[in-house]
C-alpha cells in the first residue's frame, strides 16, 4: 500500500487512520486534516470503491474540505472524514457498524462522526452504542441535530437564491430554471424548496425512477443523468457526488451559475480557474453546503436549539456574497478566494 502522505491530496493531514476488523468485515479510513479549531468533525461515507486507493483519496479530499467548511461556518471544529469501504453489494451489518463505532472511539474524541452518503441516522444510533463521539442522532423537535440532509438542503437553497440575486439580479427564484443533479436528501430537499418559490426545475438522478417520481410530484422535468450537466438553464446545482466539474464538463456547461450541495465539485485546482474564465458564478461547495454540519455540530456541542441552527444557516448567503465581492474585485476565482480565507482561519494561511 502506498503511504497516505505520498498522495497528491495529503495536504499535511494531522493523521490518516486505517482500520480493519476481520470479524465484521469492516475496512475504514479516518482522515484527520486539522484539529486547529477543535475536534475534527465530518461525516462517514459508506461507498464501494473499485480501488482502495480511491477511498483514501476521497477521505483526504473530503477531510480537508471539512476543515475549510467548519472554519468558514464559524464552528469551533477541525476537519476530518471517514470512509467505510463497502463491497459491491454495499453490505452493511450491525457488527460492521459496531466495529466502526469502536474505531471512532479509539481516536479518543479527536474525530466526531455523523451521516454522509450511504449512512442513515439509524446507523448513527448503532454507532453511538460504541462511542459518544457521534452526532446526527435523532432529536426531539425544536432541538439542534438529527439528519443533516434537510438543513444542508435549506442552506443550499439560500445560497442558490443568493446566486440568483447576484448573477441574475432577481430577488427570488420564481421562473428561474434550476437543473439539479442528484435528488437524494440534499438535492430532493432543494427541489422541494425551489418548487414552492415557483422555480422551473429539471431533475436527474442515477436512479432514474427517483428523479421521475420527484419530477411528477413537483411538476418538474426529469432528464437522463448523462444529460443534466449540459442542460441550458439559469443554475446548475450539483447535489450528487464530487469531481463533476473538469475541463470537459466545464467547457460544455450552458448555465451562468453553478451552486449546489455536493462536496468537492471541482475535479482539480485548475478547474477553479476554468469555471472563472468562463464567467460562471460559482458557489464554493463547502461554503454553500455547511447547513448540515452546523446542525450536527451544535447538537454535539450541546449549544443552541433549532432556531440557533436556522440563524447560523441564514448567514450562508452573506458569506457567499463576501467571497463573490472579493473575487470580482481581485479577479481571483471564487473557489480560490474561499480557500485562502479558510486557510487563514485554520492557521495555515
Ligand atoms: P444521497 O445519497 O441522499 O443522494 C445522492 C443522490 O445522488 C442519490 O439519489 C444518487 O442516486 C444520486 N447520484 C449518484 N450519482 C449520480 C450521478 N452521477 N448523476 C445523478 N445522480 C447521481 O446523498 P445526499 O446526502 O443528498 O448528498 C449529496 C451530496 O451532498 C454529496 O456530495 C454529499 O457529500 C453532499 N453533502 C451532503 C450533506 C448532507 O447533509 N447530507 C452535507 C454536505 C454535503
Amino acid at each position: 500500500m502506498t503511504a497516505p502522505w505520498t498522495y497528491p491530496d495529503f495536504d499535511d493531514h494531522e493523521g490518516v487512520h486505517l482500520f480493519r476488523d476481520a470479524a465484521s468485515g469492516l475496512t475504514a479510513v479516518i482522515a484527520l486534516h486539522s484539529t486547529h479549531l477543535g475536534p475534527a468533525a465530518g461525516g462517514t461515507r459508506f461507498w464501494h470503491y473499485a480501488d482502495p486507493a480511491d477511498a483514501i483519496t476521497d477521505a483526504l479530499r473530503l477531510s480537508r474540505g471539512m476543515s475549510f467548511k467548519n472554519a468558514m461556518a464559524g464552528l469551533p471544529m477541525g476537519g476530518g472524514k471517514a470512509v467505510v469501504l463497502a463491497d459491491s453489494l454495499r453490505t452493511k451489518t450491525p457488527e460492521m457498524l459496531a466495529a466502526f463505532g469502536r474505531a471512532v472511539e479509539a481516536l479518543g474524541g479527536r474525530y466526531i462522526t455523523a451521516e454522509d452518503v450511504g449512512m442513515s441516522d439509524a446507523d448513527m444510533v448503532a454507532i453511538s452504542r460504541e462511542t459518544k463521539h457521534v452526532s446526527g442522532l435523532p432529536v426531539a423537535a425544536g432541538h439542534a441535530g438529527g439528519d443533516p440532509g434537510p438543513t444542508t438542503a435549506k442552506g443550499v437553497y439560500l445560497g442558490v437564491r443568493a446566486a440568483i440575486s447576484r448573477g441574475l439580479g432577481k430577488q427570488d427564484a420564481a421562473g428561474v430554471h434550476v437543473a439539479i443533479q442528484g435528488v437524494g436528501s440534499v438535492g430532493g430537499g432543494l427541489a422541494r424548496l425551489l418548487a414552492k418559490d415557483g422555480a422551473k426545475l429539471t431533475l436527474a438522478d442515477a436512479d432514474a425512477k427517483r428523479a421521475k417520481a420527484l419530477a411528477d410530484e413537483l411538476g418538474a422535468t426529469a432528464v437522463a443523468a448523462a444529460d443534466i450537466m449540459t442542460v441550458e438553464a439559469d443554475v446548475l446545482s450539483p447535489c450528487a457526488l464530487g469531481a463533476i466539474l473538469d475541463e470537459r464538463s466545464i467547457a460544455a456547461l450552458q448555465v451562468p451559475i453553478v451552486a449546489g450541495g455536493a462536496n468537492n465539485q471541482l475535479a482539480a485546482p485548475a478547474d477553479a480557474d476554468r469555471i472563472h474564465a468562463r464567467g460562471i458564478l460559482y458557489a464554493p461547495d463547502y461554503v454553500i453546503n455547511a447547513g448540515g454540519i452546523i446542525n450536527v455540530a451544535l447538537e454535539y456541542l450541546g449549544q443552541g436549539d433549532r432556531a440557533e441552527v436556522e440563524a447560523r444557516v441564514a448567514k450562508i448567503p452573506e458569506r457567499l456574497d463576501q467571497i463573490w465581492t472579493e473575487s470580482a474585485a481581485s479577479g481571483v476565482p471564487s473557489a480560490v478566494v474561499a480557500d485562502r480565507m479558510a486557510m487563514k482561519l485554520i492557521g495555515r494561511g
